[in-house]
C-alpha cells in the first residue's frame, strides 16, 4: 500500500495568506505525521512480527496511528501506558476509543511502578515476533517517510511561486520538523517551528539525539507555555483558525505554533507561508470538552 501525495489548499488567517498541506487527508485512519514517521512500516515487509508495541499517553496521537497501521498491517497493538483514569475506562472517547475500535491493547502499568518503556523491556520481554517503537516514533525510522513529505512539499512549490518559501509546523519530539529540514534546507526552503514540549533548549537536544547538528528555526513566544495545559489565548487562536481558514486544526500542537506566526509575519511578509497540517484532529475530542469546561464556547 502506498499513501502519498496529500492534497493543498489556500486560506487566510489574520491577515496571514498560507498554504496549507493537507497530510490530516492521507487516509481515512492512518494520517498525519504520525503516518509520515511510521511509513516505512507501512510499505515494508515484516514477515516475522505479529505484534507492534508502543507506549506512550492514553490520548496520544501516535496511540491512534499505530493502532490504524496495526490493523492495516494485520498486527497485534500493545500500547503500554502509565495508568487510564477510571473515567475514561467508562467512557471511552477520542484517540484512546478508535485505537480500542481498531482492536488495540492498551495496558497499565502503574502498578509495576515500571515506566511503560522500562516495563516492556524488563517484563513484556519482546521477541522477534515484537516490533518496538520509541515514544512519539521519535526515531531515524521516521526519516523516510518525512523525506517523502519534503519531496512532495517541493514538487508541489516550486511551479506555484517565485517568493521565498517557508515551511512551518509544530514540534513534540521535533522529529517531522528535523527531517523536513534536513531535505528542504538543501532546497533553499526554511523550516521554522516552535517546541510545544519541554522549551527551545530540550527541542535542540532532542535533534542532537537524532543525530543533526543542523537545526530548523525554533520560533517562541514571550511566555513560558507549558505542554497539555489550557490556555485561554490557545483556544481563542483556534476558534479563529476555525471560523476564518475554515478548516479544523488541532488543538494541542497548532494554536502555539499560530501565536508564533502572528508575531513572525509582520517582518516576513515577502514570504510564501506552507502550514503542515498534522492531522490529529480526534484528540481534538478530549482536549475541547475540557477547554469548553473551563471557558465556555
Ligand atoms: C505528534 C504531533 C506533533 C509533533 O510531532 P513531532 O514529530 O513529535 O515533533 C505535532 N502535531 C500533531 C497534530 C501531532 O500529532
Amino acid at each position: 500500500m502506498k499513501l502519498a501525495d496529500t492534497p493543498v489548499t489556500q486560506h487566510h488567517f489574520s491577515n496571514i495568506p498560507f498554504y496549507l498541506k493537507r497530510d490530516d487527508q492521507l487516509h481515512p485512519q492512518f494520517s498525519g505525521n504520525k503516518a509520515r514517521k511510521f511509513m516505512a512500516l507501512l510499505e515494508n515487509d515484516y514477515c516475522e512480527i505479529t505484534t507492534l508495541i508502543g507506549y506512550g499517553s492514553v490520548q496520544a496521537n501516535s496511540l491512534y496511528s499505530m493502532a490504524a497501521l496495526a490493523s492495516l498491517k494485520g498486527w497485534q497493538l500493545e500500547f503500554y501506558v502509565d495508568r487510564i483514569p477510571s473515567w475514561l475506562q467508562q467512557q471511552p472517547n477520542g484517540n484512546y476509543q478508535a485505537a480500542l475500535e481498531l482492536g488495540a491493547k492498551i495496558i497499565a502499568v502503574a502498578d509495576s511502578k515500571l515506566h511503560p518503556s522500562d516495563y516492556i523491556n524488563n517484563i513484556r520481554q519482546p521477541n522477534q515476533e515484537c516490533l518496538v517503537v520509541p515514544e512519539g516514533g521519535r526515531c531515524g525510522l521516521a526519516e523516510y517517510g518525512v523525506t517523502q513529505l519534503a519531496k512532495e512539499i517541493l514538487q508541489w512549490a516550486q511551479p506555484i511561486t517565485d517568493k521565498e518559501i517557508v515551511v512551518a509546523l509544530p514540534s513534540g519530539t521535533g522529529t517531522t520538523a528535523l527531517f523536513l529540514h534536513k531535505t528542504l534546507s538543501k532546497h533553499g526552503i526554511e523550516v521554522v517551528t516552535c517546541a510545544c514540549v519541554g522549551g527551545k533548549e530540550y527541542l535542540k537536544a532532542q535533534f542532537e539525539q537524532l543525530g543533526e547538528s543542523n537545526h530548523p528555526t525554533i520560533l517562541e513566544l514571550e511566555d513560558k507555555h507549558h505542554f497539555g495545559k489550557l490556555y485561554q489565548q490557545d483556544y481563542r487562536i483556534w476558534q479563529q483558525l476555525n471560523q476564518e481558514a475554515n478548516v479544523e486544526f488541532e488543538l494541542l500542537y497548532d494554536p502555539m505554533m499560530w501565536r508564533c506566526l502572528i508575531n513572525w509575519y509582520p517582518k516576513n511578509q515577502h514570504k510564501q507561508l506552507i502550514y503542515i497540517h498534522q492531522g490529529g484532529l480526534l484528540g481534538n475530542a478530549s482536549m475541547l470538552p475540557r477547554y469548553q469546561r473551563k471557558y465556555g464556547d
